[in-house]
């Protein structure tokens, strides 16, 4: 028996596919750089699966930090480095948590921003209201 190169079951010697996933086996003598090619791979999609890309959520953190709400903006921004440097790490598991909490403070930033907007423009429009009667 051998172990399949993608699923790693075990599946008989002579089989050409894996019964299990489907996937193509590599030839009897290269079977352990295959095996390293598969590993590679099964890296590098674990990686783009991860995918989390860390730029829009630094671009949207820095737009919240100068515009609305700059306490959870930095925060935002803190995490968004933190997506960055996981995936340097390749740490997928790290990355999604990170983005996860970047996501939940650019969405405090902007909801406290849009809110204090809110209010200082009825603020205004109030002062201007008692300024006419
Ligand atoms: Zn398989």
């Amino acid at each position: 028996m051998k172990n399949c190169i993608n699923c790693y079951r075990e599946i008989p010697d002579d089989s050409i596919f894996c019964p299990y996933c489907g996937v193509r086996q590599y030839a009897e003598q290269n079977q352990s750089t295959g095996q390293e090619e598969a590993q590679e791979s099964a890296q590098q999609t674990a990686g783009q699966a991860s995918g989390e890309n860390w730029v829009p959520y630094l671009v949207l953190a820095i737009i919240s930090t100068v515009c609305c709400c700059p306490p959870f903006g930095i925060v935002a921004i803190v995490y968004a480095a933190r997506i960055n440097n996981a995936i340097i790490a390749n740490d997928s598991a790290e990355a999604q948590r990170a983005a996860g909490n970047a996501r939940i403070w650019l969405i405090v930033a902007y909801t406290v921003g849009i809110l204090m907007w809110i209010f200082y423009l009825i603020s205004q429009i109030g002062f201007w209201a008692y300024d006419v009667f």
